[in-house]
């Protein structure tokens, strides 16, 4: 904004403006009348380059801070003109060619403080050409609003991104400084000490780069100020700007000024204030600016200071209101963990990190157990105090460098650069024992457990989603085998490799064997018997495949039915143990067992067939038997991966008269209120909350549910694996009648079940 003119050396001046020679003074009254100046905005002035004389008009005088009228020197003239302008103005103005060119400079008026003049030359004067003049303009209110724009502009930068909060903050301190002319300028935040009382710390500042302000700056920087004290803390408690004329000797500065060696002298300070939409006035700092000249308070100041507050405040709100979104955008409310998405891009990072440095990175995926239920049994309430305090342990158990995730439900993830992998391991030790620990919701406790997946960079992948899913993978395996345990994620090493080959070799030997086994009658077909206490007689039995190799060996279902699912070998196996089950019904109707029914597993791919309501009439009608005398059992699993396709199926099935029974309820991931809507005759609560029955509370309540919203839906409900009294007895607590289990009785082949029960 100041016009930068080059610098003459003065030793030119001096022989330029020649020390004699006299200006006519009568020049004065061809100066317009003062009131007629004052009305047209401007003051003027005659020089005289030869003698250096200037008479100056009474308005000009008034803006120079001087008296009106002949000044022998350019020195008595400007006396008022801030030093740095000095130098360039006379240099302009006893430039040959001035003219009509004009010079901007500042002037510090005792009365009210600094003020930017323009000195324009006219055209020269044919009755004195040797001589100059012009007029003389106070450009202060333009320069105001000139820097109120600029204000304005850097804020806009700042809403659009292109600046950090500090960089615009120092820019606009910058801008005032050189606009105002002060030396030092600083944006003091409020904040929190760590003991919680309010403290204000210099965040931002700027000083004029010829000034040595090294000791000053430090002491700043260094400075905490509770409200109230020192200049800075008694404007922010006072919301008043305040002045201060000698601060070497003003006590609100000990703290600053200790060596006085502050080359400062006077300065202003005044609070940042806005109101928020709510009604608060909040006060997020003080903007404090100091100058090396001895200046007195300025008439302009407290109402510009209300502009540049009101701007740094608006850019204070709109940060700390950005930082909310970014931090709602980031964070999972409830848990306050990153949520899916940042952890994704956390992960992302890491990786790209890891990759430049050649470093090593662990992923932790953890999924807990059996969390659907409490949330169905307890509330979701219930299930928000599990997630809320495993993510706080969680917190606790994880180094400080970790960053940890809830990825969805109750899925989380913890993300470890560097380190081993017995640090990995034992973490996993840690966490495992956390969701372990009992959690209490309104005097309940609740318990749950975890299934823990671990990845490693670079082994099982270098980037976030191959990372992801050998973690998911391993958590899966672990998950099947039992859960409350923790794995490593397959590594595809030479070795691991070959593990994986010869693995996938066993799996498709087996599979031909299958389906030897199959031809040769190697598949035979057990029953377990679904008792009902309550009438205490044999309700139903659930049909078990088994395999018993020509060597003898059984091999269990766990372990084929899934090869024969992945090679649909399974629609054929299933159709034998149907027409199996349908030739055992009829002996066991003959031997007496009358009215025993039988359940049968369905896999995936029988239930999406739309023939199957047809091909099991068939069966039925070749033993005279009805559809009421079998019930499909399907898993969640199922029927949660196709709906489309497996509810249509199930529908048809219903109407023909078929039973239905959801298996394993409870470990899936559908719900209760999904239940409502499905055609189905019964569920079997899983047996792993009958295994804990005795030991946690949660499970017992999660039986109770499931036990009261079956039967309020006419649903029958069976305990699968009840191998205690305590158990029976908890499950008879909770109305619970039909049973199944090692207790009663294991799998058997007909001849057994018919000697067993047939004499009842
Ligand atoms: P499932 O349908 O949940 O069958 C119940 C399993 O629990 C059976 O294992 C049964 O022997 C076992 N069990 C019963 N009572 C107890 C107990 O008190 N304690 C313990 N620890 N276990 C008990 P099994 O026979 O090994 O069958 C395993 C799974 O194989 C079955 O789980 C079912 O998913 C599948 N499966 C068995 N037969 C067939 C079939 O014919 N077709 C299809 N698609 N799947 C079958
Ligand atoms: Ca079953
Ligand atoms: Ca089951």
């Amino acid at each position: 904004m100041s016009k930068q003119v080059r610098l003459v050396s003065s030793s030119t001046h001096a022989n330029r403006i020649a020390p004699h020679s006299c200006l006519n003074t009568a020049l004065l009254h061809s100066a317009p009348h003062p009131a007629l100046e004052l009305a047209a905005g401007f003051g003027r002035w005659w020089f005289d380059p030869d003698t250096s004389q200037m008479v100056i008009s009474a308005v000009a005088a008034q803006y120079l801070s001087v008296e009106p009228g002949h000044h022998s020197g350019l020195d008595s003239c400007f006396i008022a003109v801030v030093l740095d302008d000095l130098l360039p103005l006379i240099s302009h103005l006893t430039t040959p060619q001035f003219n009509t060119a004009s010079v901007d400079f500042r002037v510090i008026s005792p009365v009210d403080g600094l003020h930017w003049l323009r000195m324009t030359g006219l055209p020269a004067d044919p009755s004195h050409p040797s001589m100059v003049s012009g007029i003389l303009v106070d450009v202060t209110p333009t320069v105001h609003a000139t820097m109120r724009e600029r204000l304005g502009f850097e804020l806009t930068e700042f809403l659009v991104g292109s600046h950090s909060l500090g960089d615009s903050i120092t820019n606009i301190i910058q801008l005032i400084c050189k606009t105002l002319g002060w030396d030092w300028g600083a944006y003091w935040a409020m904040g929190t000490s760590p003991q919680g009382t309010q403290q204000l710390s210099c965040k931002y500042l700027w000083h004029h780069p010829e000034l040595d302000l090294t000791s000053f700056q430090q002491e700043s920087s260094d400075l905490l100020l509770a409200p109230g004290e020192g200049l800075v803390g008694s404007v922010w408690e006072s919301s008043q700007p305040d002045w201060v004329e000698d601060m070497a000797n003003d006590l609100r500065f000990s703290q600053r000024t200790g060596d006085r060696n502050c080359k400062l002298w006077s300065g202003y300070a005044f609070p940042v204030i806005y109101v928020s939409e709510d009604g608060q006035t909040h006060s997020p700092g003080v903007l404090e600016f100091y100058s090396s000249l001895q200046r007195q308070p300025e008439a302009q100041l407290p109402r510009l200071s209300k502009v540049i507050g009101a701007l740094i405040a608006q850019m204070a709100q709109r940060l700390e209101q950005q930082a909310t979104i970014l931090h709602l955008a980031q964070v999972d409310g409830l848990t306050g963990l990153s949520n899916r998405s940042h952890f994704h891009s956390q992960l992302t990072q890491a990786c790209a990190h890891a990759t430049s440095n050649q470093g090593g990175l662990r992923l932790i995926f953890i999924d807990l157990d059996r969390f659907k239920p409490i949330n169905d049994a307890f509330g979701h309430e219930a299930g928000n105090v599990v997630l809320r305090e495993f993510a706080h342990r969680l917190r606790a158990l994880a180094p400080n460098h970790a960053s940890l995730g809830r990825l969805g439900g109750d899925e989380f993830a913890v993300l470890l650069a560097g380190g081993s992998s017995a640090e990995a391991t034992a973490l996993t030790d840690l966490i495992l024992q956390a969701a372990r620990t009992p959690f209490v919701y309104e005097g309940a406790e609740l318990t749950v457990s975890a299934s823990i997946g671990v990845s490693s960079f670079p082994e099982n992948g270098v980037t976030c989603p191959a990372l992801l899913q050998s973690a998911d993978a391993a958590m899966y395996r672990i998950k099947n085998n039992g859960r409350n345990a923790s794995g490593m994620a397959c590594i595809s090493t030479p070795t691991a490799l070959a593990q994986q080959q010869s693995s996938m070799a066993e799996r498709l030997t087996l599979e031909a064997e299958l389906h030897h086994a199959l031809q040769a009658q190697e598949l035979f077909v057990v029953y377990q018997p679904i008792v009902d206490i309550a009438r205490d007689h044999l309700h139903s039995i659930e049909a078990l495949i088994r395999w018993r190799r020509a060597d003898g060996a059984l091999v269990a279902p766990d372990v084929f039915i899934p090869i024969a699912e992945q090679s649909h070998l399974i629609v054929q196996i299933g159709k034998w143990v149907v027409a199996q089950v349908c030739r055992d019904l009829a002996t066991l109707r003959a031997a007496n067992l009358k009215n025993v029914n039988a359940h049968v597993n369905m896999a995936a791919p029988e239930f999406t067939s739309a023939t199957l309501p047809t091909e099991l009439l068939a069966q039925l009608a070749l033993f005279d038997l009805a559809p009421g005398n079998l019930t499909l059992e399907l898993t969640e699993g199922m029927l949660m991966k196709r709906p489309d396709q497996v509810i249509p199926v199930m529908r048809a099935l219903r109407h023909l008269g078929f039973g239905i029974s959801l298996d394993d309820f409870g470990m899936g991931h559908s719900s209760l209120s999904l239940l409502k809507n499905l055609p189905i005759t019964s569920l079997k609560v899983d047996r792993s909350f009958v295994r804990d029955l005795q030991q946690q509370g949660n499970d017992r309540a999660i039986v109770k549910t499931i036990v009261d919203l079956g039967k309020q839906m006419g649903l029958s409900v069976i305990a699968e694996g009840v191998e205690t009294q305590g158990q029976l007895s908890l499950l008879r607590q909770c109305d619970c009648t039909l049973i199944q289990g090692y207790l009663l009785g294991r799998p058997m082949g007909v001849a057994d079940l018919i000697q067993k029960y047939a004499k009842q």
